[in-house]
């Protein structure tokens, strides 16, 4: 028997849970709002953890979704410090770690991800930092500041986070599977000019190598890798990915996306169980702009779905058919801005120059635009969403425009609708 009853139970305390809390709002919900999430903070955006904040150049309400006052003025319930333990998916009722049990008309499931844990030899030795949440910003910035660091991983944590340190006046070395930084998603071109902007600054790579262990009496001292080099490091920061935190849904009986790691969705964010959605980190659903189905860890596409979420809960029929987005800053070296994800592309076509630092990215699989960089060009990436929305196989002439900044986009693909 339940203690209370909520119109829309949105568990996570996160940008999706957030967003979606505000769009049943604007678009006229009447009922209760009850958000529930596990951090002390209401709900914030994460990038500035690695720059701004980590500089020490902004305070957490910088960072802060809404301040707090809003959610009383938009009578949403915020709970913190608070966990969901139990969901009965049959009988619509929630358990709290509060020990009450809300029962509630529709649900999300934005419950995000945990880093992911590299449990090497030395792993609990003092000065080794993850990255998540406010505290753990706080942390590397004590710790790191001034001092030679290791970083693990050669993605986005790893680079943003080297070059704010690089700032604050740390020596830095980043170890990482990829043989050039950033590879990964923007491919190697792309990659060589982001870490050479960082190399600029001192930053230095290991590429194709792997961590083995940590060393040190109480605080971690070295660095050893498989490819035998020993590190001097006075901290650590590992950047190693994230794991969608299914702990819930799979506990709720969710249908689940072992592939993908995350909560089987459709293309309307619904999950296996009826009233019940799910957004964000841990939404892996159809996309109907991919032809397949995704999961995307960035904070727009967690913004994004939690408004999709909030106007189907409202009862409009909508698919979630946003392009996701990104960004990334890497100090003020370079900063760069992306639309897909491509999951592979065979072609990659650059507008702009790489030496003037204006430049686009497409990339192609079989003549479809599959996803887009621009450092310097956000103009582009309307165009980007455009030809990804469509679908289209470019021809020569069109792949030949897309190479040419003096051309006008508009006459690639079919014209905006
Ligand atoms: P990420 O982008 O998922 O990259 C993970 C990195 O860790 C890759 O370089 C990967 O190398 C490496 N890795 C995985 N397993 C490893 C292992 N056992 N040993 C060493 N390296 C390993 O994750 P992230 O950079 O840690 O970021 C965490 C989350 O925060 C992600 O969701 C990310 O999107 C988000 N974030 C986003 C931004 C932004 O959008 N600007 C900024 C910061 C963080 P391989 O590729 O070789 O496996």
């Amino acid at each position: 028997m339940a203690d209370r009853h909520v119109a829309h139970l949105l568990i996570g305390g996160g940008l999706a849970s957030a967003s979606c809390a505000r769009w049943l709002r604007e678009g006229g919900a009447e009922g209760e709002i009850l958000l529930v999430g596990r951090e002390p903070d209401p709900p914030y955006d994460r990038p500035p953890l690695s720059k701004e904040y980590l500089r020490g150049d902004a305070a957490r309400e910088d960072a802060f979704y809404r301040p707090e006052s809003w959610y009383e003025e938009q009578r949403i319930e915020l709970l913190q410090r608070t966990s969901v333990m139990k969901l009965d998916t049959e009988a619509r009722e929630a358990k709290l770690s509060t020990k009450e049990v809300v029962s509630f008309d529709s649900a999300l499931v934005a419950t995000g991800a945990n880093v992911r844990r590299l449990n090497v030899d030395g792993a609990q030795l003092e000065g080794i930092s993850y990255l998540r949440a406010f505290g753990n910003s706080e942390q590397i910035r004590a710790e790191a500041a001034g001092r030679q660091i290791v970083l693990i991983g050669g993605s986005y944590i790893g680079c943003e986070v080297a070059a704010t340190l690089t700032q604050l006046g740390a020596q830095c070395t980043i170890v990482m599977q990829e043989e050039v930084a950033l590879s990964r998603t923007f491919g190697l071109e792309a990659g060589r000019f982001f870490q050479s902007r960082l190399e600029d600054h001192g930053i230095r790579f290991v590429g194709g190598d792997a961590l083995e262990r940590f060393e040190g009496a109480e605080r971690v001292e070295r660095v050893v890798t498989s490819g035998g080099l020993s590190l001097d490091a006075e901290a650590v920061v590992i950047g190693a990915g994230v794991t969608p935190d299914v702990m819930l849904a799979r506990s709720a009986g969710l249908t689940l996306d072992e592939e993908l790691g995350g909560i089987a969705c459709d293309e309307r964010l619904r999950t296996s169980a009826r009233g019940i959605w799910a957004a964000g980190d841990v939404a892996a659903y159809d996309s109907v702009i991919h032809g397949r189905r995704i999961r995307v860890e960035h904070w727009d596409v967690a913004l994004q779905q939690g408004k999709t979420v909030a106007r189907s809960m409202l009862g409009e029929d909508v698919v979630h058919d946003v392009v996701p987005y990104f960004f990334s800053d890497l100090a003020d070296w370079a900063s760069l801005e992306y639309v897909g994800p491509a999951a592979r592309w065979d072609r990659e076509i650059v507008r702009g120059s790489y030496e003037s630092g204006e430049f686009s990215i497409w990339y192609l699989d079989g003549g479809r635009v599959a996803g887009a960089l621009s450092v310097g060009r956000s103009a582009d990436l309307d165009d980007a969403r455009r030809l990804i929305t469509a679908g289209v196989t470019l021809d020569d002439d069109e792949l030949a425009r897309l190479g040419d900044a003096a051309t006008d986009l508009a006459q690639v693909g079919p014209a905006q609708g």
